[in-house]
């Protein structure tokens, strides 16, 4: 009697295209508001940690001057405040899920060798820019100390010199 409940379905099935899909020989199709992992274009990060202090996991740790930015993905719950708090919109989520590793530790992106230089040009302009203003400050500084010096010294009195007298003979 079973197999009479069975047999319709089984002999209907028989003739739809399959319901499942040959993942991974074919892509898989993921919902449209899937959400996968965060992935980043660290080379548009300027390492300000708003993500880091948004990330109610703790799952962040942002490293400005080696340009590195690190995510432990199994602590972070795809929530989406870091994506949000970026000011550079250089997070995202990505569909998909991550390929599964041997290990648990945290992944670190590292900006390019080429961005990297770039901003260590950056820094050393603005210290040399901050240097030389540093240095026109104290020059201007001293040159109105002169200046002052000069006005104090133009504006004393000339002493009188006492007048000698001769003793009369
Ligand atoms: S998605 Fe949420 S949990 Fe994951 S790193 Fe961003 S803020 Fe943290
Ligand atoms: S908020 Fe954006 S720009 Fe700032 S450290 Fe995080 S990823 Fe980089």
């Amino acid at each position: 009697m079973g197999i009479m409940n069975y047999a319709p379905s089984a002999l209907a099935n028989m003739f739809k295209p399959p319901v499942t899909t040959t993942y991974p020989l074919e892509p898989a199709e993921y919902p449209e508001r899937s959400r996968g992992h965060i992935e980043i274009e660290i080379d548009q990060c300027i390492g300000c940690g708003l993500c880091v202090r948004a990330c109610p996991c703790s799952t962040l740790s942002v490293d400005k001057l080696k340009g590195t930015w690190t995510i432990d993905r199994f602590d972070c719950i795809v929530c989406g405040y870091c994506v949000e708090k970026c000011p550079k919109n250089c997070l995202y989520v990505k569909q998909g899920y991550q390929e599964p590793g041997a290990d648990k530790s945290p992944f670190t992106y590292t900006k390019s060798p080429e961005q990297l230089a770039k901003e260590e040009e950056q820094r050393k302009a603005i210290a040399a820019k901050a240097a030389a203003a540093k240095k026109a400050k104290e020059e201007a500084e001293k040159k109105k100390a002169e200046e002052a010096a000069k006005a104090d010294s133009a504006d004393k009195p000339v002493e009188a010199k006492p007048v000698e007298t001769k003793p009369a003979e």
